[in-house]
């Protein structure tokens, strides 16, 4: 089985692209790095069965494989603001390309939307079923709207071409190779507890977050994807434990040891107040749901941005 990873040089592409490889696939990861790093698949380009393409989605592509996961995408409010119309394209007509591939050749297909469909929730925790309320020309629609737009193409090549395409909804998700520069409230109170400096929370830290290890998410696309009878299906891949940011900042002091202070600025504009999900579908279809305590997660994310900051050059070298 040869499959295709677009975003493979991302955050959660580079994970999903080892465990592939692991479990004996090949894997072409295509990725134009806008926010991904090749660092982040440095330890695979040598192996035999990875191939890495450098390439733009929003243009065609032809390569043969028998499953196509569409991860391609900027993910972090910072990356999407900053590149708020290349997210538009790339959900959008990087999405249709992707499609069209996948049905020229027969292929399974994933895309990975995202919580953010359901934009600032009124219905907790958030199953499939809610419609979700989003702001369709705030900041964050450029995200939120061509997600919902990926996800209505998906739907229209289920129905229109019989593609076997599923989509999962992707929950807030932390761990190894995050972004350290993207903004995301994991990376950014990790980095700051470990150098030192104040932690910024936005609002009155009241609103909440429910975060996944990567592991589990990777298991959970994996599933999503490898499982018969899911042409058409939505999933939310998340971990239910749902927490407050200042709650998530007390705990990344603990563990860090750091005596850092917490600040309070501004909230970020339509910043959702509670974002939670419902996993039984999960649960019942892929028999699925998050192993990684919070605890364990973030110790093994502060243990990877510790070396990485061990391993930093110096001022001035
Ligand atoms: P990421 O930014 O680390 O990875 C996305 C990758 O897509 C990057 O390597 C980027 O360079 C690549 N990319 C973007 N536009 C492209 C294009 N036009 N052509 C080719 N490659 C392109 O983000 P991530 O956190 O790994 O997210 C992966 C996917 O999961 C995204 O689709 C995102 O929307 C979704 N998601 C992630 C989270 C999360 O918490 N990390 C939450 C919800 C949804
Ligand atoms: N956040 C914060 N301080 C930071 C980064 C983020 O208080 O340094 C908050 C942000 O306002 C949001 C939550 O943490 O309420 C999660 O933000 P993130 O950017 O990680 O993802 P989002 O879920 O908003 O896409």
């Amino acid at each position: 089985m040869r499959v295709l990873v677009a975003g493979g040089a991302g955050f959660i592409g580079s994970h999903l692209c080892e465990s592939l490889l692991h479990s004996g696939f090949d894997v072409v990861a295509v990725d134009n790095l806008i926010t991904g790093r090749l660092h982040n698949i440095s330890s695979l380009l040598e192996h035999p069965r990875f191939t890495f393409r450098q390439h733009d989605i929003t243009e065609p592509l032809d390569l043969e494989v028998d499953a196509v996961f569409h991860l391609a995408s900027p993910a972090s409010p910072v990356g999407y603001r900053r590149y708020s119309i290349e997210t538009h394209l790339v959900n959008s007509i990087g999405t249709l390309h992707l499609l069209e591939l996948a049905r020229r050749l027969n292929a399974r297909f994933l895309f990975a939307s995202t919580s953010e469909v359901y934009g600032d929730p009124e219905v907790h925790p958030q199953p499939e079923t809610y419609h979700g309320n989003v702001n369709p020309v705030g900041p964050r629609s450029c995200y939120d709207e061509s997600k919902r737009f990926g996800e209505s193409l998906t739907m229209e090549f289920v129905r229109k071409y019989g593609l076997d395409a599923r989509i999962v909804r992707i929950f807030n998700t932390y761990g190894p190779r995050t972004d350290p520069d993207d903004g995301r409230v994991v990376p950014n109170f990790v980095l700051r507890a470990l150098r030192g400096e104040p932690l910024v929370v936005y609002g009155d830290g009241r609103q909440t977050r429910s975060l996944c290890y990567v592991s589990d998410m990777v298991r959970g696309i994996r599933l999503a994807m490898e499982r018969d009878g899911l042409a058409g299906e939505v999933i939310n891949l998340g971990n239910p434990d749902e927490r407050t940011v200042l709650d998530l900042a007390q705990l990344v002091l603990e563990l860090t040891g750091s005596s850092s202070r917490i600040t309070f600025a501004p909230p970020r504009p339509d910043d959702p107040i509670r974002r939670c999900p419902d996993i039984a579908k999960a649960r019942r279809l892929l028999n699925w749901e998050p192993k990684v305590s919070l605890l364990d997660g973030l110790r093994l994310t502060i243990a990877y941005f510790a070396e990485t900051l061990d391993h930093a050059p110096a001022a001035g070298e």
